[in-house]
């Protein structure tokens, strides 16, 4: 090597290039939000092999989305200065372990029973409806015991990597049957109690009959593979020479498992992550794992990163200011060289979350026509709205709409997920795997062949009497004439139709994007919605010709059906511009010159799991959630919150979060929205704290604010629109706590004398000269001055 470093190296920082250049041996690179961790990474790739250290091949890089998967491979582009050809192994944990199940499947299994290379992933609805079969099977009572809960369970055991062999017993859950319903079993019959992991056996039992596995199954059965197989773990520790991971913190046990098994020969491991921005607990992972490293790879190099490149000093202080309310924090220094303060981080309180929308909807246009001084010009693809939950994400969508503005759902109510979808990929994958019974069950009556429960049972008990898959039982059920009159004729059809197109999938000189198209017009079911009269059968058929575009991007119809169930977030090619809107959860690594964090609001964010929970493991992994969205921000952080929001329909009024009495108070510059009277913070907490569901005009007796023409006006608004319908009943009951009303005057034994901002049951929101708080109404005492 000469003296001087690469090009690619030149830009990075001494910590930086420290981790690019410690190649061998292992590795942590552990650092705040936007200290260029995943560049450090990325440009390691670029170092391994322009050194001729490996070749694409022989790298294993895991990141957590595909969306980052796919920016990696990228910037590895950007940085050889030419296109790499394949990263095969760079990709995520599930597809990753995808592409290694299908060389071994034939290993997995048990009693004779084994998977098949060709297996099917299923997502959660899928797993929902095996269970469901297994529920019913063994009378339990479902409304106790859901598909969903006992689902989760599952999920928790194989997040651990525990078999149903390796559950301890401590970890076994009990569900109950239905009383005075017993099921008669092999091992002599049950009593009133079923066990789970009994549950969890048969759940395993049937997908190995199903040849199919689900999420969960993909990490567990490598980590399973590897673990009883050394010669196939050899092959592969052999093959990845060098181990990459990025956004670490959030690998559960299972994903831990399986890198310490392939690192475990070579050591060449470098794991980058933040404890700060750990947010996947509620799946499993566990930010032990950042501990274990040093333990598990003893003589680990670890290296800290502190110069953040990406926020602005008041962007970087606001989050760090929040974070530090976390006690149990590995704890780091923050800190950029860049001269201009930028904007200070902006809250606003709005009426309810329409208006939230509204007010940002016009933020945005505003920006379009490149008004702010201190941003300039803007695209709509720097700008993004990260949601807590995803119901938040309606509001948006219809208020963008309304006004044209193109915007865009990264990882929502995802495309793949509607109906019309589901249904033609379930046809794409019984043509591709005619054992797919549950694609079979999905679709034999749809559209309407006239084949009720009672034909579907014909089919099933033809098919368990002669050991065969559905699709079989059915063609044994038109052989013999089981099935009269025009629900026979039907099925023939149908079950020709998937023999002809089975074969046509294994015909390498037919187009697979033609032959989707073909199945759906032969089959029925494009004719079915075109001859629906529903208002959305229109959307659905365009729905499906963007399903048939979107399978000319792959080789062929099964390449396709495994993207769809591993991609999370949705690819409709490149739009010119459009904001993006996400959770925050799905914004983990990204960054955006332009951040809207609506609906900090209690109970949503935190949620309202989170505060139920006893301690403070919620609340503070909501906290590092909060951390995560604001550190996105590159240039603009708009914090917002509404007094009213609807929840499943119903309206409820809410407090401002928490997290806003958090944010360091230097750092924050509070807006009035537009229409109030007054000014300043306290406009908008008791803008928003203040109204729910009280008699807004007894209030108004109370305070003062309540005359000005801006409360006026906003009422004015408010009965132009919609009132709510539904409110909690909150504020002012019997309770001498609630004696208070928004503008009193109130003192506090710590913070002095403060102003009442909001009120909700015994809580108030005050504003003291060091800041705003929420306190119980107890602790409080009129004062005069
Ligand atoms: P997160 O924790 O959010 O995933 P990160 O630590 O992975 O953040 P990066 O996304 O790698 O951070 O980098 C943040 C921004 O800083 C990027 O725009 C990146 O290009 C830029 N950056 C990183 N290192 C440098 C550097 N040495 N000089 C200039 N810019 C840098
Ligand atoms: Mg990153």
């Amino acid at each position: 090597l000469s003296a001087r470093p690469a090009p690619y190296l030149e830009g990075l920082n001494a910590a930086q290039r420290e981790a690019v250049e410690a190649l061998d041996g292992p590795v942590l690179m552990l650092a705040g939000a936007g200290t260029g961790k995943t560049r450090a990474l990325t440009t390691r790739i670029a170092h391994l092999l322009l050194l001729g250290k490996a070749r694409p091949g022989q790298i294993l890089a895991v990141t957590f989305t595909n969306k980052a998967a796919r920016e990696m491979k990228n910037r590895v582009g950007r940085l050889l200065g030419e296109a790499v050809e394949g990263m095969p192994w760079l990709g995520t944990f599930h597809s990753i372990s995808v592409k290694i199940l299908r060389r071994h499947a034939e290993l997995i299994g048990r009693d004779g029973l084994h998977l098949k290379p060709s297996f099917t992933i299923l997502d959660t609805d899928d797993q929902l409806r095996v269970l469901k079969q297994i529920i019913q099977a063994e009378a339990i009572d479902e409304k106790k015991w859901t598909a969903r809960w006992i689902a989760s369970h599952i999920d928790n055991y194989k997040n651990r990597c525990l078999r149903p062999e390796s559950v301890p017993a401590s970890a076994d859950f009990t569900v109950e049957r239905i009383p005075g319903k017993f099921v008669t079993r092999k091992d002599g019959g049950p009593g009133h109690e079923c066990s789970g992991i009994e549950l969890y056996r048969q759940y395993q039992d049937r997908l190995l009959a199903l040849n199919a596995v689900d999420f969960g199954d993909l990490l567990m059965h490598c980590v399973t593979l590897f673990q009883a197989h050394p010669d196939v773990l050899k092959q592969w520790q052999d093959r990845f020479r060098y181990i990459l991971v990025d956004e670490y913190q959030d690998t559960n046990i299972a994903q831990y498992m399986w890198l310490r098994l392939l690192a475990q020969a070579h050591r060449n491991i470098c794991c980058v992550g933040d404890d700060d921005q750990s947010i996947y607990g509620w799946r499993g992972a566990e930010v032990g794992n950042i501990l274990r490293f040093e333990q598990d790879f003893p003589g680990a190099r670890v290296i800290r990163l502190e110069q953040n490149y990406r926020s602005t000093p008041h962007i970087l202080a606001a989050a760090s200011g929040l974070i530090a309310a976390n006690k149990g924090r590995l704890g780091k220094t923050l800190w950029t060289d860049a001269e201009d303060e930028g904007e200070r981080v902006r809250l606003i309180g709005h009426w309810d979350s329409e208006a939230e929308a509204r007010w940002i909807g016009e933020e945005i246009e505003s920006f379009q026509g490149g008004h702010r001084a201190s941003i300039g010009r803007v695209s709509l693809n720097d700008i993004a709205i990260l949601v807590r939950a995803s119901h938040q994400m309606r509001a948006f969508e219809d208020r963008f709409m309304t006004i044209g503005l193109p915007y865009r759902v990264i990882g929502g109510p995802r495309f793949y997920e509607r109906q019309e979808i589901r249904d033609a990929m379930a046809y794409f994958r019984l043509v591709v795997s005619p054992a797919d019974d549950l694609a079979f069950e999905r679709i034999v009556n749809t559209p309407k062949r006239g084949l009720g429960d009672k034909a579907v049972q014909t089919i099933q008990t033809a098919a368990r009497n002669n050991g065969v898959n559905l699709l079989e039982g059915a063609r044994i059920v038109v052989e013999d004439g089981l099935i009269g009159g025009k629900g026979g004729a039907a099925l023939r059809e149908f079950v020709n139709g998937i023999g002809r197109w089975h074969a046509d999938v294994l015909d390498s000189t037919v187009s697979h994007v033609e032959l989707a198209e073909r199945i759906l017009d032969e089959s029925g079911y494009t004719a079915m919605w075109q001859n629906e009269k529903s208002p959305d059968a229109p959307g659905r058929l365009d729905n499906l010709k963007e399903l048939v575009k979107a399978l000319e991007e792959f080789d062929n119809l099964q390449g396709f059906l495994e993207h769809v169930a591993l991609v999370m977030d949705r690819d409709e090619g490149e739009v010119s511009e459009e904001v993006s809107i996400m959770t925050l959860h799905g914004a983990k690594g990204l960054e955006f010159p332009i951040v809207f964090l609506p609906g900090w609001e209690d109970g949503l964010f935190p949620s309202q799991r989170a505060m139920d929970e006893s301690g403070t493991r919620g609340l503070e992994e909501e906290r590092r959630l909060a951390y995560v969205g604001i550190t996105r921000a590159e240039r603009l952080a708009t914090i917002s919150f509404a007094g009213n929001r609807r929840l499943y329909g119903q309206w409820q009024s809410s407090m401002p979060s928490r997290f806003v009495d958090e944010l360091p108070e230097d750092h924050v510059e509070v807006l009035t929205p537009p229409g109030l009277y007054g000014g300043g913070y306290g406009a908008a907490m008791a803008f928003a704290g203040a109204n729910g569901g009280t008699d807004m005009h007894q209030r108004a007796a109370h305070a003062d604010v309540y005359n000005s023409p801006g409360w006026k006006r906003m009422q004015a608004n408010a009965t132009l629109r919609k009132p709510p319908v539904q409110r909690t009943p909150v504020i002012i009951d019997a309770e001498p706590a609630a004696g208070y009303a928004v503008g009193d005057r109130v003192f506090h034994q710590k913070f002095g004398n403060g102003t009442v901002m909001g009120i909700a049951e015994d809580t108030l929101t005050v504003q003291f000269p060091t800041g705003f708080k929420t306190i119980k109404a107890a602790y409080l005492q009129p004062s005069g001055s």
